[in-house]
């Protein structure tokens, strides 16, 4: 477990004093979840489920809900899932002991999924007791040309609300026994991803909502809960203001609001901003450190629209950039509550956004 020294922390300490935004960190792992707190985390920004399911003991149950026909059979693939989903929240609610933890529903294109070769196909044929061939054939029906564009977020949850359901379950059934173990109360953080309209955001929400309820009087118990959503596409920050009447928090995801306001691939883009960089058109890679004038100008009027429309709508950030000191600059400037990022760099972000509330008080 990785710990940072007695001079080391007092002057982080020093640092918390005089920080005005909260430090978060991406963490989905338990392993990482404690990582953040040795290093001084104030709470998980961002938990990414989608990793949790690539697992050998879950990916065949995954497969099988992919590739089934029906809802039902979806459905009864996803009650498998429920019992291990519930498991990895109740473990990182208890490490958290209290502190936030926002949850992400499941967001990357389900073909990540899907199986690649044809011992897999076999395998997951097997299991579902159907014919490889068809499952070949629904393989390739799910095939994208464009995938990060494609059927992935909350368009997921769109046309398989069971996905979501079974999540937001897990969610409130394990903030349910991680409050009773530990004695300490969860309000767990649920996020939308890749919402670009507040329609989609209210069909979510509403799915949560019920989901809540259902569970809520089944164990005879009440817990608060927070509904929001990432701000990684262009259309969300330009409509921000109609989004934050559905929002209870807003967590800028960088990464996906660069690749869309620039149009460039974020897996793509090294070499040639590289090369751009080299011949002076760029000063820095946009993916490393926030695009002030573009990608900040979308944060800054979402986070302004946001706020006119919600008194005190909660706003963070959890793109690559929360853990980079001149974006943490820039997100104290636009007023962020918080900042989040890998736990490695979770010293850093308690630094430099103590730098930046004290260069913005000696303005
Ligand atoms: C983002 O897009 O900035 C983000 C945090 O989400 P992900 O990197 O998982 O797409
Ligand atoms: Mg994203």
């Amino acid at each position: 477990q990785p710990e940072l020294s007695g001079d080391f922390s007092a002057i982080m300490e020093w640092a918390d004093a005089a920080r005005r935004m909260k430090v978060r960190a991406n963490a989905e792992t338990p392993a990482d979840a404690r990582t953040a707190r040795a290093f001084g985390a104030e709470g998980i920004g961002l938990c990414r489920t989608e990793h949790m399911f690539f697992d050998e003991a879950r990916i065949l149950a995954m497969r099988e809900m992919i590739l089934s026909d029906t809802q039902q059979e979806r459905r009864a693939a996803l009650a498998k899932l429920l019992p291990m989903q519930r498991a990895d929240f109740v473990e990182l609610f208890e490490i958290m002991a209290g502190l936030p933890v926002t949850i992400r529903l499941l967001d990357p294109p389900l073909h990540e999924f899907l199986p690649k070769t044809e011992e897999e196909i076999g395998e997951v044929a097997a299991a579902m007791g159907v014919d490889a061939e068809r499952l070949r054939a629904r393989t390739e029906e799910l095939h994208e040309f464009n995938p990060m564009l494609g059927h992935r977020g909350c368009r997921l949850a769109v046309s398989y609300p069971e996905i979501a359901e079974m999540q937001a379950r897990a969610i409130f059934e394990a903030a349910l026994d991680a409050a009773k173990r530990t004695g300490a109360p969860v309000v767990p953080e649920i996020m939308v991803p890749l919402v670009g309209m507040a329609a989609e955001l209210s069909f979510v929400k509403g799915l949560i909502e019920k989901v809540a309820k259902t569970v809520l009087e089944e164990a005879g118990a009440q817990i608060d809960y927070l509904v929001g959503t990432m701000i990684e596409l262009p259309r969300a920050a330009l409509s921000a203001g109609e989004i934050a009447g559905e929002a209870e928090f807003f967590s800028f995801g960088t990464n996906d609001l660069t690749q869309t306001t620039f149009g460039i691939s974020r897996d793509d883009a090294a070499r040639f901003l590289e090369t751009y960089r080299k011949k002076g058109i760029i000063e820095a890679d946009p993916f490393v450190s926030l695009d002030v004038e573009g990608v900040g100008t979308l944060v800054r009027m979402a986070a302004q629209q946001g706020r006119a429309r919600r008194q005190g709508l909660k706003l963070g950030i959890c793109g690559e950039h929360g853990g980079d000191p001149a974006s943490i600059a820039f997100c104290e400037a636009v007023g962020l509550d918080y900042v989040s990022c890998s736990p490695f760099r979770v010293p850093i972000a308690r630094l430099a956004a103590a730098q930046a509330a004290c260069r913005t008080q000696a303005l």
